[in-house]
């Protein structure tokens, strides 16, 4: 099947209130422009160095999510232009988004990227450490000099054990969103949880009936890598 054929048959397998992200991670151009072409503007791509040569040769109105794992000092290469950061991990890479964002006068979306997989390799917070970024952005934007003020945390981003197991992934699954349902009731300028990116080809269905709001899909759209 073609790129656009793929596409297709996904986006009419979506419910509405779910919204895909093409992960389009080391694919040509011409492939990108066929799911542009398809009406596909929501593209995920994992390096800094491809994301920015993408997004100076394709078109204006491509909203580009940063989904890889982002290293601070390579920030301010995407912030001009990113629409949605999905694997923040630590209160230094906000602070460091947040710099970079105010010197582009605006206001970055991030998900904070939760380990919920039963794998060391992958990266992402524990629930303390959730708690202790929540705790550092109430207690910012109570005070009179908020350090978050360009950055907005909007949801969570998770990634399942690659396994066969479709138990072990669903409750994996089930304890992002149980963690989503509990945090998305703070509610500060700068944090409003609205988003749950979890779900991959051969994950987002069961990662859809666990609340998924978001899927990353790349393979089932463009073929493997
Ligand atoms: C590559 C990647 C995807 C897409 O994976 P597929 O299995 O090809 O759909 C989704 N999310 C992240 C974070 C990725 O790195």
């Amino acid at each position: 099947m073609s790129i656009q054929q793929n596409l297709n048959k996904i986006k009419s397998s979506l419910p509405e209130q779910v919204t895909l992200v093409a992960v389009s991670k080391t694919k040509p151009n011409a492939d990108l422009m066929e799911a542009y072409n398809a009406g596909q503007r929501i593209f995920g791509e994992n390096y800094v160095q491809e994301l920015v040569e993408k997004q100076e040769q394709l078109p204006n109105d491509i909203q580009w999510h940063f989904i890889g794992h982002l290293q601070s000092r390579k920030a301010k290469l995407i912030t001009p232009f990113v629409s949605l950061i999905h694997g923040v991990d630590s209160l230094k890479l906000l602070q460091e988004i947040n710099k970079q964002a105010q010197k582009n006068n605006r206001v970055i979306d991030c998900l904070l990227q939760v380990h919920i997989a039963d794998e060391e390799t992958k990266f992402g917070l524990d629930e303390k450490e959730l708690e202790e970024i929540l705790k550092q952005f109430l207690d910012s934007a109570r005070s009179d000099n908020n350090e978050f003020k360009n950055v907005r945390i909007v949801g969570l981003m998770g990634m399942a054990t690659f396994t066969e197991d479709q138990n072990q992934v669903k409750k994996e699954f089930q304890y992002l969103k149980s963690l989503f349902d509990k945090y998305a009731k703070q509610n500060t300028e700068n944090w409003q949880l609205n988003t749950l990116s979890m779900g991959m080809s051969g994950d987002y269905e069961l990662a859809i009936s666990c609340g998924s709001t978001m899927v990353r899909i790349g393979s089932s759209i463009f073929g493997s890598r």
